[in-house]
């Protein structure tokens, strides 16, 4: 399939001061829009102005939220080439979640060109500052104008671009996390692992309730006996248990994330016992209380590594490693970062240039 491309005869400004960048909050010049039926499968994929949509009222996705997304990122390496993480990973993944919404699945060689000739159309939106990025929106929803409670025959796939700065405002400072003991977000047979709006929207009561009492996001438990742990709001967890790091398994409550999988890789490589298993939340304040516990951190695309500094678990507070980055965490978003940006030589093949 070719990508049309219709550029802009308005470009906006690009923002001056990077710094005050912020996570998600402006729109580059342009978007990628493909449409699919079921007479025609995906098609006519095109490049055109950002811009608003104009959508029938009774849009399926707007009544029973038919929808999936993705979040990968675009870097730009002191040589000044632009490069992807791993955007195929993304692109598997968008077909899982497809696969639990019902949603047709896009062809994954396809969606990494169109991401590349996306960016490559954008990439002076690619910021330049330290731990900056242009942040990829790919999603897909549902388009039937009719309020039958069915699988939509129609889609939308659009990717969006948004420079950005550092998701949590505490950067790679330890963040503080409430404990979820009432609120569940998801359990087996649900759609836990699909990356779709749904889960999100359960999310916010207990996210606007942890922010309340001064907590940056919540750490969901498992859904039905609210005892083992599954992940923060945005990330996948760690918790380094004496020389042990040991993170959820995936058992289709989480999700399957893209850092985690890759921290994974790394910390192996460099010789260290990762182990994906079932943990309770009483372990790590047992290990704590033992003086085992050396670290927790969270993984995902926007925050990368975001050390965890507190936990609070009904009002029992802990304070992890002195509420410091842990070395673990630390040499992990070095490592990763320095891949992602092209300062350190990716021998595991992740990157790639558009
Ligand atoms: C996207 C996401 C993650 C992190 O996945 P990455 O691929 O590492 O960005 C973790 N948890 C949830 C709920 C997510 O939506």
């Amino acid at each position: 399939m070719n990508i049309t491309v219709q550029k802009t005869n308005s470009p906006k400004a690009k923002p001056e001061n990077e710094e005050g960048l912020g996570f998600g909050k402006i729109f580059t010049d342009h978007m990628f829009i493909m449409d699919y039926s079921v007479e025609k499968g995906w098609y006519d994929a095109r490049i055109v102005p950002y811009g608003p949509l104009e959508l029938d009222p009774s849009v399926s996705v707007l009544h029973y939220g038919q929808a999936v997304f993705e979040g990968l990122k675009a870097y730009r390496t002191p040589q000044g080439d632009i490069q992807l993480f791993r955007p195929e990973k993304n692109m598997e993944r968008i077909n899982l979640s497809n696969e639990r919404l019902c949603i047709p699945p896009v062809d994954v060689d396809f969606c990494v060109k169109a991401i590349k000739t996306f960016v490559d159309i954008e990439r002076d939106w690619v910021p330049h500052s330290e731990g900056t990025s242009l942040y990829l929106r790919p999603f897909i929803f549902a388009t039937d104008p009719f309020l039958g409670v069915h699988p939509s025959y129609t889609y939308k796939f659009i990717i969006i671009a948004s420079p950005s700065g550092q998701y949590y405002p505490e950067g790679i400072n330890p963040v503080k996390i409430w404990v979820e003991s009432k609120y569940v977000r998801a359990v087996r047979g649900g759609t836990g692992f699909s990356k779709t709006g749904g889960n999100y929207a359960a999310s916010l009561k207990a996210q606007k309730e942890a922010e309340e009492v001064s907590y940056t996001q919540v750490l969901w438990l498992d859904g039905v006996e609210r005892k083992y742990i599954e992940e923060v709001g945005t990330m996948n967890v760690f918790f380094v248990i004496d020389d042990e790091i040991i993170t959820p398994a995936l058992q289709g409550s989480i999700l399957p994330g893209i850092t985690r999988m890759s921290v994974i890789e790394l910390l192996r490589s460099q010789g260290k016992k990762v182990t994906e298993r079932a943990i309770t939340v009483e372990e790590v304040y047992l290990a704590h209380e033992q003086g085992k516990l050396s670290e927790v951190f969270g993984t995902g695309t926007a925050a990368v590594i975001s050390p965890v500094g507190e936990l609070n678990w009904n009002g029992k507070k802990i304070i992890i490693n002195g509420n410091q980055t842990g070395p673990i965490a630390k040499q992990t978003y070095h490592y990763l970062t320095g891949i992602q940006n092209g300062k350190i030589e990716d021998k595991f093949n992740w990157t790639q240039k558009v």
